[in-house]
């Protein structure tokens, strides 16, 4: 069981969205739980105050450290990241964290029991909470998105699908993309002629062996059109070599 506390300014951000697909199954079948917290609980002023202007002056706000150390005090026990409990991690969300990739997302779905999820806003939170409170600062993507929620949603999903049972015994996702170090192959579906466009002949062939064969070129191909840093990293054996100059 995999627990997540998202910590959030807009708790009514995330509605429904985990109501769908394999989160939702993954919830109903007690793989994970999800909590979602209004950071403005931890707050004590009259004005329930999450935001204060920066040190050294510049625009915007900065969300301050106090209600977050208070948030994550209460659902955890710990007044810092050295004191949380054992499979407890802290991710602060943020564009200036390591990049979440499927390897991360490995990582967290093997070994944490619960992980709280911090999500920004305004200019971004208190550095104090990178360095003393977040056992992790993760960033989805190189781009700067207005705050962490849709962040935490991506999050959730990414891990979610990859622990035991959750994909259901119908699929894995050892053969996805990145998992290999590459992308997925191609996927079609019925009808086999689409508006002229045919599905290859191969897939049609019912020859398992060369199927399989297609699929591993056509996924290299891919990885070597769109996302050639992968394939510069990945495991290659002779074999892909030989698909790949074909
Ligand atoms: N001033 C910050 C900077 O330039 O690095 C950007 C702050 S952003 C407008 C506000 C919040 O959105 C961040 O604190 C973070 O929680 C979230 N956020 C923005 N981009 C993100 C990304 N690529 N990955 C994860 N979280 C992101």
């Amino acid at each position: 069981m995999l627990r997540f506390d998202i910590i959030t300014i807009f708790p009514d951000f995330f509605g429904s969205v985990f109501d769908y697909g394999i989160v939702k199954r993954a919830r109903a079948a007690g793989l994970i739980e999800i909590g979602v917290h209004d950071l403005r609980r931890w707050t004590s002023d009259r004005h329930r105050t999450v935001d204060d202007r920066p040190f050294g002056g510049g625009d915007g706000m900065v969300m301050k450290p106090e209600p977050i150390f208070a948030a994550v005090e209460e659902l955890t026990g710990a007044r810092s990241s050295r004191e949380l409990p054992e499979g407890t991690r802290v991710i602060l969300l943020s564009p200036q964290g390591r990049q979440l990739t499927q390897r991360i997302a490995a990582e967290l779905a093997a070994n944490a029991q619960r992980l709280i999820v911090i999500c920004g806003r305004y200019e971004g939170v208190d550095e104090r909470v990178a360095q003393a409170l977040a056992t992790d600062e993760l960033s989805i993507g190189d781009y700067v998105l207005s705050g962490g929620e849709p962040a935490a949603v991506i999050l959730v999903d990414a891990v979610t699908r990859l622990l035991p049972g959750a994909l259901g015994s119908e699929t894995s996702a050892t053969h996805e993309s990145f998992s290999a170090g590459v992308l997925d192959h191609p996927h079609y579906t019925r009808p086999a002629d689409f508006r002229g466009m045919r599905v290859p002949e191969v897939l049609l062939s019912g020859h398992h062996a060369r199927i399989a064969s297609w699929r591993r070129k056509e996924a290299l191909r891919k990885t070597l059109r769109n996302r050639p840093d992968l394939l510069a990293r990945a495991p290659l054996s002779e074999e892909d070599r030989r698909l790949l100059e074909e």
